[in-house]
């Protein structure tokens, strides 16, 4: 694998890596037995309180039915809702809004109106101008001010979208159609324009994982898993503190470098930007364009009565950004079935603004307050967990 570094365990090669953190567990004569098998060489994290620079919140727009995504005749006009994408706006709104685009082209007119300027409104944005549409966005709020730049973000389409009880084969087969237009086009913008790129994620565990085929499914089509490039690393091959870990392949998004590419390209097009809020859907239906694509996310909770809308509340904490380190790492939470406090995940990716740690989900909470001990947990555990041996 040419994308991984290999390196023979030895004093040279790890003052070459700078691998201070990890390099005495290297070093050590039993670990050298294993170094006939090779040890992946990563930068460890620093991670210190001196290093954090920002805590961000944000409130994921969450339903259990899932997304909202269909088209409403309200006389000669038409209004198409895309909201409610919980955990995985960013990864389904090109998708969303294609099929929202689609919904539109039986109209004869080709003046669109999209409420919200997230990652949701301005694919669909995109969207209808490649369908030939003269767009306004009309919103409350622009990046750097939306949800969408609170966001992690990564690939994770299916991630907190719908309770699995609640699925209907019509559901998923809308899902797959959004998760696979949108894989396609995010890998399309593969590159520092829009901040999207490709970067091998290692995920710890002490179980052995299983192998491929017994993956949970979950309602994303097996091409679409986050199981890309799949690879079992054991004991002695990697430097984290459990007894094995999962690499994988997964796109990353930076989302102020990538929403803030949005805007530009929907103005490129012919498109404008309205700073506009609305309170009622009388409001909305007042506006001059015959085509209306409702984007606003939590907002639909309040403007459109969608008493099923939650938030889930989602924290991050960045420190500096940190040269060499290059992957995304994490280990699951071993409490959440319990309830009790997780002291064993962590969650951490790096971007141009930081290295991104985090993140949380608390079902209902409004308020994007700092949570102090969310923010202390976050913090303690990747410093165990950057610090930590390599179980021998
Ligand atoms: C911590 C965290 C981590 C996340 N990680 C990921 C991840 O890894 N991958 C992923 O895919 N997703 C992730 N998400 C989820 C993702 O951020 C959301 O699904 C996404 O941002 C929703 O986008 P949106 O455009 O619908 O909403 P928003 O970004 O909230 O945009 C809504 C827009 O509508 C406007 N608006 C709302 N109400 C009104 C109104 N009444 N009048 C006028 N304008 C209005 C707002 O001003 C805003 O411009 C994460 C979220 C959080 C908080």
């Amino acid at each position: 694998m040419n994308r991984r570094t290999l390196l023979k365990a030895g004093g040279l090669a790890l003052c070459h890596v700078g691998l201070a953190e990890w390099a005495p567990v290297l070093a050590s004569p039993v670990h050298a037995l294993s170094a006939a098998r090779q040890t992946l060489a990563l930068t460890p994290v620093h991670v210190s309180w001196d290093r954090v620079i920002r805590t961000t919140v944000g409130l994921r727009p969450h339903r259990d039915s899932g997304f909202v995504l269909r088209a409403e005749k309200q006389g000669d006009r038409l209004l198409v809702h895309n909201y409610g994408h919980g955990g995985a706006g960013m990864s389904l709104a090109w998708g969303t809004g294609a099929i929202a685009a689609d919904m539109t082209l039986a109209q004869e007119s080709r003046r669109a109106a999209v409420i919200g300027c997230g990652a949701v409104g301005l694919a669909a944005a995109r969207q209808l101008q490649r369908r030939g549409f003269d767009v306004v966005i009309y919103t409350a709020t622009v990046p750097p001010d939306t949800t969408s730049n609170m966001s992690m973000a990564s690939f994770t389409p299916a991630s907190g979208l719908i309770a699995p009880e609640q699925r209907t084969p019509e559901w998923d087969a809308q899902f797959h159609e959004a998760a696979t237009t949108s894989a396609e086009a995010l890998e399309a913008l593969v590159g520092s324009e829009y901040g999207v790129s490709w970067i091998d994620h290692f995920q710890a565990t002490d179980r052995p994982p299983p192998p491929d085929d017994e993956q949970p499914d979950g309602p994303l089509p097996a091409f679409l898993t986050t199981q890309r490039s799949r690879e079992i690393l054991g004991p002695g091959e990697h430097p984290f503190p459990t007894r094995y870990v999962v690499r994988t392949s997964s796109l990353r998004i930076e989302p102020s470098t990538y929403l803030e590419a949005l805007v530009r390209d929907v103005v490129q097009f012919g498109g404008r930007i309205v700073i506009r809020q609305f309170d009622t859907p009388a409001d909305v239906m007042a506006l001059a364009e015959p085509v209306i694509v409702n984007c606003t996310g939590l907002g639909s909770h309040a403007l459109f009565g969608d008493e099923e809308l939650v938030p889930v509340k989602g924290q991050l904490t960045l420190l500096s950004p940190q040269e060499g380190v290059t992957y995304r790492a994490g280990r699951r939470s071993s409490a959440r079935a319990s309830g009790s406090p997780d002291v064993t995940a962590v969650g951490m990716m790096p971007r141009r603004d930081g290295i991104v740690l985090g993140n949380t989900q608390e079902r209902g909470v409004w308020s994007l307050d700092v949570n102090e001990e969310a923010r202390q947990r976050i913090v303690t555990n990747a410093m165990r967990f950057f610090r930590a041996t390599p179980p021998r």
